[in-house]
């Protein structure tokens, strides 16, 4: 009845509501102009029966018929009676025109006419005693009738005046019915108005949410973002957020979503189709709104009211919004975080693969390492073990417990050994309570916290790490997963400091003798010679090798030049360098040695060689010096020296020592 009305006819009816006054004074001419429409007749009787009231009300003490008045709808239906009935058999109030029979009222209605039926013509009706007159009631400007106005009269009491007096009535009824009609109006354009209003407010807010809610990019404000303002929207409700992800918040609003508890259907359902779902009960009404984004549903949001019209259709797409625009920004907070750690790993991981590539040396890698891995779990202690194939044992690198450094462990033992076989990690949240294996690592430590990982190189277990934390359930699946992304780095770290180790020791040792190569021994005295402020060299040749070569052969000759490495290398301290100089020329650097005990180890080894050789050999051998107050200092020169001194010494005969 009251859609599609100009905005301007909102105004003047709202300026109307607020000058009840001025509005009945000048009735405003865009609502005199509005009129029923056949189309609400089935919505009329209400408005009928009101207006009839008011009339009678109206009318009260005007002296009257002394009849009963009927008030009709068009369709035939009694809206109202006014006045007593002496006939108590008659039940006019429910009244129709089929039922009663041809009335002056079903003539009327027939004929649009004012009609008048004296009691005779009610033969076929039910009204017999009486004489009818009626009056249709036309509406304003579209002229059909919209009630017809009856009266029974005693019978043959009617009189023609009757009529005309009935018809004035009519007119007096239809003004009620219009002033019923346009209250009904105006205040339809006002129910109209607030809701308009209230939707426009709801799109305020909404918009004002999202906009907040896009400066979050935590997720936290998010959260709270969101729950504040539902709490400010409907404040009688509770309102509460289940979140299905392993998140934990400080907002004691925010709660896991368990689906075993009792009063979390709605929820589930929720949740599990994406859709909203209403609940009234019990004079409650549930709310229970999925907060989802592009990727999935992440929880739901439930309002519990106690009042059970809460909620109208407007609150409930607009929820739906809120919910919406909650889940894209919970989604974007969560990206950014995950996208955020991430960067901060692949950070931590760069930086540390690099320092740990920064240096090849086995030692100082691995104790990087454990520094590293304790500040990044925030542990106690750390462990780095090495996997040593030739004794099927774990050897510890590096470690910051002192009773574990250089310690070796059977491959089966401890965690090692639980890693040695399954090649995974391992996450133990309380040693004491439970734990696979017996680790002295966590009994030496006091540790309730572990985190471990095998180290791997091309499938095979090349070492382990362990880190642990004294308080129990230290470490998270995140620490977990993290360890084993870094744990192939330190890995591979590992694997590259041993080869290189490796690579080395090949590079500056003597394949034959198993003495240092010439090169690394020039390389060492180089050194040497720049920090410290002396050192003597000897070297030593084998006597008449050529001979031993010709009656032995070279094999043999070959086995002398190991048997003297070997009487060289156990004549010396383990700060003295001997090397291959060349050929059947050994050499050693003694460091910080004064030239009469160089002197005495020359001379011992002259005396093991020609003693402990087999076939027996004799060594000559030439002394130098060098000293920082020496006006040149270079290994060559002192290498000139000691060949001179050499050179004097199988002049002298050999099988002696000379001090150049
Ligand atoms: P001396 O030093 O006493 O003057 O006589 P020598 O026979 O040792 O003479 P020289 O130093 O000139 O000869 C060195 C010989 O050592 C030459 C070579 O046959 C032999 N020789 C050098 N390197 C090797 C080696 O690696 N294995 C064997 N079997 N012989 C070697
Ligand atoms: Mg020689
Ligand atoms: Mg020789």
């Amino acid at each position: 009845m009251v859609d599609k009305r100009k905005t301007q006819q909102h105004h003047e009816a709202l300026e109307d509501m607020q000058n009840p006054s001025r509005a009945r004074q000048k009735l405003p001419i865009w609502l005199q102009k509005q009129d029923l429409t056949e189309a609400d007749l089935p919505y009329t009787h209400s408005l009928l029966m009101s207006s009839f009231t008011d009339w009678l009300d109206e009318v009260e003490g005007f002296p009257w018929l002394g009849g009963v008045m009927i008030m009709l709808h068009p369709d035939g239906t009694c809206v109202s009676i006014g006045g007593q009935m002496e006939d108590t058999e008659l039940d006019l109030a429910s009244w129709n025109v089929e039922v009663i029979g041809p009335t002056a009222a079903s003539t009327a209605l027939d004929t649009c006419r004012p009609t008048l039926m004296r009691a005779e013509e009610h033969l076929m009706s039910r009204l017999k005693k009486f004489d009818s007159i009626a009056v249709p009631i036309f509406t304003r400007t579209t002229g059909f009738p919209c009630a017809i106005v009856a009266c029974l009269l005693p019978a043959g009491s009617a009189q023609a005046g009757d009529l005309k007096l009935l018809q004035a009535a009519a007119l007096h009824i239809r003004s009620c019915i219009y002033r019923h009609f346009e209250n009904l109006f105006v205040s339809g354009l006002l129910r109209e108005r607030k809701l308009s209003m209230k939707e426009e407010s709801r799109r305020e807010i909404l918009f004002d949410v999202m906009r907040r809610l896009n400066d979050h990019i935590d997720v936290e404000n998010v959260l709270s973002e969101v729950l504040d303002s539902l709490e400010q929207l409907y404040p009688i409700c509770k309102v509460d957020l289940f979140l299905s992800q392993d998140y934990s918040s400080p907002n004691e609003k925010v709660k896991p979503l368990a689906f075993h508890l009792n009063d979390m259907d709605l929820c589930k359902s929720a949740f599990v189709d994406g859709k909203i779902r209403v609940e009234r009960s019990n004079g409650r009404h549930q709310l229970a709104l999925p907060l989802s984004g592009k990727q999935g549903v992440y929880g739901v949001l439930r309002l519990n009211t106690p009042q059970e019209d809460e909620f109208d259709e407007a609150d409930i797409s607009f929820l739906a919004m809120l919910a919406a625009a909650a889940g894209a920004a919970f989604e974007k907070a969560k990206l950014h975080e995950q996208a955020n750690i991430l960067v901060g790993e692949l950070r931590l991981i760069n930086e540390l693969t690099q320092r740990l590539n920064s240096s090849l040396k086995l030692s100082d890698t691995m104790q990087f390492a454990s520094v590293e891995l304790l500040s990044i779990f925030n542990s106690d202690f750390c462990c780095v073990l090495q996997f040593d194939p030739v004794n099927q044992e774990f050897v510890v690198l590096s470690a910051n417990v002192a009773e574990m450094i250089g310690e070796t462990y059977s491959k089966e033992y401890g965690f090692c050994g639980i890693m040695w076989s399954t090649k995974e990690p391992i996450i133990l949240s309380d040693y004491c309570s439970a734990s696979p294996v017996a680790s002295q690592l966590m009994d030496v430590t006091k540790s309730k916290s572990l985190l471990a990982a095998p180290l791997l190189l091309n499938g095979d277990v090349i070492g382990a790490v362990l880190i642990t934390k004294r308080e129990p359930n230290h470490f998270s699946y995140d620490n977990y997963k993290l360890l084993q992304v870094l744990s192939a780095h330190l890995g591979l770290a590992m694997s590259n400091a041993t080869l290189h180790a490796e690579v080395r020791r090949m590079v500056i040792t003597d394949n034959l003798t198993g003495l240092y190569a010439r090169h690394y021994l020039n390389e060492r005295i180089g050194r040497k010679q720049l920090r410290d402020s002396s050192g003597t060299l000897i070297v030593v040749d084998i006597d008449h090798f050529k001979k031993i070569n010709d009656t032995y052969g070279h094999q043999i000759g070959d086995d002398i030049l190991i048997q003297v490495s070997g009487i060289i290398r156990t004549s010396i301290r383990d700060s003295d360098i001997a090397a291959r100089w060349g050929g059947e020329e050994l050499a050693i650097y003694l460091p910080l040695l004064v030239l009469e005990q160089t002197e005495r180890v020359a001379e011992r080894i002259r005396q093991r060689v020609e003693t402990e050789t087999n076939p027996q050999v004799t060594v000559s051998c030439g002394i130098s010096e060098w000293r920082v107050a020496d006006e040149k200092v270079s290994v060559e020169s002192l290498f000139f020296k000691a060949d001179m001194a050499l050179y004097e010494a199988k002049h002298h005969g050999r099988n002696c020592v000379v001090v150049g």
